[in-house]
């Protein structure tokens, strides 16, 4: 567990939803507007300009987005969740580090997640890697880092395939399709590595709620943060994170500490 350990060190804590905090995402303004008329149900804390932009055309998409840690270009976390430098071990160690950091996260807020969901999930899906020159079976990484994890590994599917544009019966802008059926009322857990727009996620969710699945819940080991930009809120969320040891205790749906966001 060394290697994972020291991977655990670049961690940063993920601000729970709040005023100043995207309550889908936890790592971007609100817009200042809030509910706007066209978008979607909003409770609590609104959601921020990325979120509404990647969920507006969609038919579904997930409220709840659970990163494990937030992180930013030019890390060597992003680099080794982005496989812009190989951890020790190569390929398999980034697996072995993502499948600790995925079970030890779930070990302790298992039930963050299934409060989210409504109850115990009964499927785990994973999304495919959409480099497409690539053939799916030797190359969907998260796949192979739920295998890893012991608790969820039974219940892991192969379900989503990605969309390609011919295919019959698809609405536009899906990126993903589901492959066999069988989702009705199924709590889905949607595992993923690294959290950008939210495009991928909220793609998969869509296409899994279309499918049938009652809920969906998305666990993501990093959340990009881009403390450059445009977004000041993003920026102070960087820096907050910065200054809060990073614990495996706590989460952004059960950490009950005040951020101050300003
Ligand atoms: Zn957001
Ligand atoms: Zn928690």
């Amino acid at each position: 567990m060394g290697d994972a350990e020291a991977f655990a060190r670049e961690f940063r804590p993920v601000p729970p939803a709040r005023p100043g905090v995207c309550r889908i995402c936890h790592a971007a303004g609100p817009e200042a507007s809030g509910a706007g008329s066209s978008g979607p149900r909003v409770t609590g804390a609104g959601a921020c300009a990325g979120c509404r932009r990647t969920i507006g055309g969609l038919r579904g998409h997930t409220e709840h987005v659970v990163p494990i840690t937030l992180t930013a270009r030019n890390t060597r976390l992003y680099d080794v969740v982005t496989q812009r430098r190989e951890p020790p071990g190569g390929r398999r160690g980034r697996l072995d580090l993502l499948a600790a950091t995925v079970a030890r996260f779930h070990q302790r807020h298992a039930a963050c997640l299934e409060r989210a969901a409504g109850g115990p999930f009964t499927l785990v899906a994973t999304v495919p890697s959409t480099r497409a020159e690539r053939p799916i079976e030797a190359f969907d990484p998260m796949a192979a880092v739920v295998a890893r994890v012991a608790a969820l590994a039974g219940r892991h599917r192969p379900l989503l395939l990605e969309r390609v544009d011919s295919e019959p019966g698809a609405a536009a802008g899906d990126a993903f399709r589901v492959r066999g059926g069988g989702l009705e009322g199924a709590r889905t857990l949607l595992v993923d590595d690294l959290f950008v727009s939210g495009a991928r996620v909220q793609h998969a969710a869509s296409a899994l709620l279309a499918a049938g699945a009652a809920a969906v819940v998305a666990l993501v080991v990093a959340r990009l943060v881009e403390p450059a930009a445009a977004d000041p809120c993003g920026a102070a969320i960087w820096r907050e994170a910065g200054r809060r040891p990073f614990d495996f205790v706590r989460c952004c749906v059960c950490d009950a500490a005040p951020w101050e966001i300003t």
